[in-house]
């Protein structure tokens, strides 16, 4: 079922009716921003002093046990309205926008981030939502309620990768008559590309990715930012997956020389929420591409994964 009318609806009404919500959006049609290029990327910066509680979020075990968490129906404010999907999700509306149109996708229980159980359900959210990119932080890569299962989900066209991905020189991992899975490192930062026809293609060669990255110790998953779209031109499923080894630059922090940037799945697309406007002001092509390359793993690291996959590096001719 497409969701769109719904969707509408509930931004809408969200809108007129929450202050938080109608304030902060109305906010987000008058933000400065800058374009940068990065060699055959576009990286956007959008001043947004909104999400500094996102980007200075506390995310240690003891400062989440102590927080109400916010995406549990219980702690939310009376006006922050949902939409029921699947069996145990709700859609609402994110009061704090980096998009046009921003949503959360939570889980209905206080259950931890955790993404193999919910590829399925991600790519189905992307058919249901043509109109918007859905995408998933992981509990150490930017997520601000690792606590508690969820995607968002951005208006399409806000992300430039998404774009850049369809043309980007890819090598090809694995294929069939379904799609393929490949790896991209001309957009300045590692990613894998997967392109199929049918959504249990996509979630197959995305399962078989996660089984072979490798996980933190300590952790749960591998460390990850993941994009999920339906591409109504191609009547394919895409997915992007970045895979992360830190989840925050050495930088980070508010004082003098440091920058505020906590940078997760919109980032990795592109589309970067400043909230410090010197860090705004500040930001070159040179730094962001050093910030990609101390948070992402290089080609070099990702070699075994490359390998674990049928196709022979040799083998990998771009397509
Ligand atoms: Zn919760």
């Amino acid at each position: 079922m497409d969701y769109s009318r719904v969707v509408d609806r509930l931004i809408t009404r969200q809108l007129r009716d929450w202050d938080v919500a109608g304030r902060n959006y109305a906010a987000l049609g008058q933000v400065a921003v800058r374009t940068l290029q990065l060699g055959e990327s576009t990286i956007r910066l959008q001043y947004n002093p909104e999400r500094r509680r996102s980007s200075a979020a506390a995310i240690d075990v003891q400062s989440l046990r102590q927080r109400d968490c916010f995406l549990c129906s219980e702690h939310q404010p009376a006006r922050q309205k949902a939409i029921l999907w699947g069996d145990h999700y709700k859609i609402q509306v994110n009061p704090y926008p980096i998009f046009a149109r921003h949503l959360t996708i939570a889980d209905l229980r206080h259950v931890p981030q955790h993404l193999a159980g919910r590829v399925g359900d991600m790519l189905q959210l992307a058919c249901e939502l043509p109109g918007f990119v859905v995408f998933y932080n992981g509990p150490q890569c930017g997520a601000s309620a690792p606590d508690h299962a969820h995607f968002q989900a951005g208006a399409k066209g806000g992300m430039p990768l998404c774009d850049e991905i369809v043309h980007a020189t890819t090598h090809l991992l694995a294929d069939g008559d379904e799609g393929f899975i490949g790896y991209v490192d001309a957009l300045g930062r590692s990613l894998f590309t997967i392109e199929t026809s049918t959504r249990r293609a996509a979630e197959r060669y995305a399962l078989r990715l996660l089984d072979l990255l490798p996980v933190p110790r300590g952790a749960s998953e591998p460390m990850v930012n993941v994009l999920c779209w339906w591409d109504e031109t191609d009547r394919a499923w895409r997915m992007a997956f970045f895979p992360r080894r830190k989840h925050r630059p050495a930088c980070y922090g508010a004082g003098e020389g440091q920058l505020l940037l906590s940078p997760a799945s919109t980032e990795m697309g592109g589309l970067w929420a400043v909230p410090v406007e010197d860090d705004f002001n500040s930001l070159t092509p040179e730094r962001i591409q050093a910030l990609y390359n101390e948070l992402c793993m290089s080609r070099q690291d990702l070699s075994t994964v490359i390998s674990g996959f049928s196709h022979r590096w040799e083998d990998m001719g771009p397509i």
